[in-house]
């Protein structure tokens, strides 16, 4: 990875390589790879060899490229850590990644150090620097030369993100150098990112996507990449204003409040060229709304922790690809529908779950050779869980995931799809649906919604909106009414919190 990113940055030394949104600092690319150079040596002085793992837990900052680098410039693993997590998450990540060694900042040190002393790490290095720990400073003031390591790229490891656990506990997804190289050249072909680009990096580093797409690819192909710590509607429109940015990759989120937020308009955006969201159902209709209300393409893509992420996209250029599909299988990969119960491959047009190949796809799970065996199978297709139909082109469209699909009187209804329905909804600002027993014991579907500031709206207005618009056994025959939905870091709704509340109501 390193090599693809700063193997010889002499011809733009002096371009941004990074810019801190919110302070409007800059780092070039000349100070960025001899920072990650000096960190490197830094870390080898203190022992980190060819596979030992560094915890990184920080918000995105030009400071979190330089130690994520560092790390996998020494030979080590990061693995990286969501910043909402607490104390015993944390602590259990670092000791289940076995790691060494931790890179957090001072307002994170009163999660990070209980969780230290717990996964049993001596050293935390501070990356805006704190009284009592090792500063990220002291390691650039290394004079150490940065180590020399081999690599077997197909092997060694150069990430062990955890998937977002939206479906439960988070695993360990172990992807190699080669993984990580092979999904940056992959997916370019399909965005038109040049060392002119400025990529607004809001998505958290820590995650896949944001790591990926909104980090290592801009710089691995000279762009600038603008970073913002956490999301924050005004703030993010100022971003995008303030320093221009052409391309801002989102989850589906942001596109609702991009939407329907009064604000949106008080900002002038017209820099934003493509907007492209992924990590979970983009709605056709909202995206078209998005498009018409601040002129910029829209664009979407799939992908999966497993795939170092993405698998699916649609090409910036395609204006003949629907948004709400997630385009196409991108180079050098092959995929497949299967029906759900026989693995037979089926027909285009028909519903089955997506099994993937390529080389971004994982070595396995972490500590968990069952999970591995039950995802990855012996042609090297992976099982992605998701169910998804492919057309003639080749497009494919996500339906939902095969675990939450609703099985109301042998029907299979796809909670994703009425959550985009009652989003078009003018009074409904965000909802979320899952299926629950009613009184004859029959799976239904329930529908939890968040009025619009101000709206009124009933819960009989709710399901009679959906019922004019699909099918009887697709009808929500349940509603109630939240503050807001329970959602991942990642942006994803967390339908499995909303099925504790259940059971804790009954
Ligand atoms: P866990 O595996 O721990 O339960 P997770 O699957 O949410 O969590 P990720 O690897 O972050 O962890 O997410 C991958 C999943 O996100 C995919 O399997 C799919 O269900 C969903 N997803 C990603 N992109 C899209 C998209 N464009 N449309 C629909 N779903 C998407
Ligand atoms: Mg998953």
């Amino acid at each position: 990875v390193h090599e693809l990113l700063f193997g010889d940055v002499s011809a733009r030394a002096d371009r941004p390589a990074m810019i801190d949104g919110p302070s409007g600092r800059v780092i070039t690319y000349g100070e960025l790879a001899g920072a990650v150079d000096r960190v490197a040596a830094a870390l080898a002085e203190r022992g980190v060899r060819k596979g030992d793992v560094v915890g990184i837990f920080s918000p995105n900052t030009p400071y979190y490229a330089v130690a994520f680098h560092g790390v996998l410039r020494a030979g080590g693993t990061a693995t990286t850590i969501n910043a909402l997590y607490t104390p015993n998450e944390i602590a259990s990540q670092l000791t289940d990644s076995g790691a060494k060694l931790l890179f957090t900042i001072s307002p994170f040190l009163d999660r990070a150090v209980p969780a230290a002393e717990l996964a049993g790490i001596s050293e935390i290095v501070v990356l805006d620097g704190a009284e009592g720990h090792t500063g990220l400073s002291d390691l650039l003031a290394s004079t150490a030369a940065a180590p020399q390591v081999e690599f077997d790229p197909a092997e060694d490891l150069a990430v062990l993100p955890y998937s977002s656990g939206t479906t439960g506990r988070a695993k360990g997804v172990m992807l190699t150098h080669r993984n990580l190289v092979s999904n940056l050249v992959q997916t370019g072909p399909m965005m038109h990112v040049g060392s002119d680009t400025r990529v607004l990096a809001v998505l958290p580093f820590f995650h896949i996507y944001g790591m990926q797409v909104t980090m290592n690819h801009p710089l691995s192909i000279g762009a600038t990449v603008v970073t913002m710590p956490k999301f924050d509607l005004p703030e993010f429109l100022r971003i995008i204003a303030e320093h221009r940015t052409d391309r801002v990759y989102i989850a589906p989120p942001v596109a609702v409040a991009l939407a329907k937020h009064p604000i949106v308009d008080n900002y002038d955006l017209s820099a934003l060229k493509v907007l492209f969201s992924g990590a979970a159902p983009l709605d056709e209709e909202l995206a078209e709304a998005v498009h018409k209300r601040l002129g910029c393409v829209v664009r979407q893509g799939y992908g999966m922790t497993e795939m170092s992420p993405v698998s699916h996209s649609i090409p910036d250029a395609r204006e003949d690809i629907r948004i709400g599909s997630v385009g196409l299988i991108l180079p050098n990969m092959e995929n497949k529908i299967v029906d759900l119960a026989t693995g037979e491959e089926v027909g285009t047009g028909e519903r089955g779950e997506l099994w993937c190949k390529g080389p971004n796809v994982m070595k396995g799970y972490l500590n968990n050779a069952e999970a591995t065996a039950a995802t990855l199978d012996e042609d090297g297709f992976l099982h992605t869980g998701d169910v998804a139909v492919i057309d003639e082109r080749g497009v494919v469209t996500i339906v939902d995931r095969v675990k939450e699909l609703i099985k109301y009187k042998g029907y299979q209804v796809p909670p994703a799809e009425l959550e985009a329905l009652l989003l078009t909804h003018p009074s409904i600002a965000d909802a979320a649906v899952i299926g629950v027993i009613d009184a004859e014991g029959e799976e239904v579907p329930k529908a939890f919604v968040v009025r619009q500031a101000d709206a009124e709206l009933s819960e009989a207005e709710v399901m009679g909106f959906v019922a004019e618009r699909v099918a009887p056994h697709k009808k929500v025959r349940v509603v109630e009414f939240l503050e807001a939905i329970p959602k991942s870091a990642a942006g994803k709704i967390l339908r499995k919190d909303l099925r504790s509340r259940e059971a804790a109501a009954k």
